[in-house]
């Protein structure tokens, strides 16, 4: 798995449930599990806490 922000290897744990947050070591994004079926694994971008998008 591959983080959608900067291509580094994500280090996505056997045992992460759906719904767990995968942080990025390399530029600190964060990913949340959206679906997982045995080692497929997909990933959305988790809404960032504390950073204002404005309307
Ligand atoms: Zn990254």
């Amino acid at each position: 798995m591959k983080c959608q922000e900067c291509d580094a290897t994500l280090n996505i744990p056997d045992d992460a449930s759906v719904g767990e947050i995968i942080s990025c070591s390399d530029c600190g994004a964060d990913f949340e599990i959206a679906k997982k079926n045995g080692s497929v694994v997909e990933l959305k971008q988790a809404e960032t806490v504390g950073e204002d998008w404005g309307e």
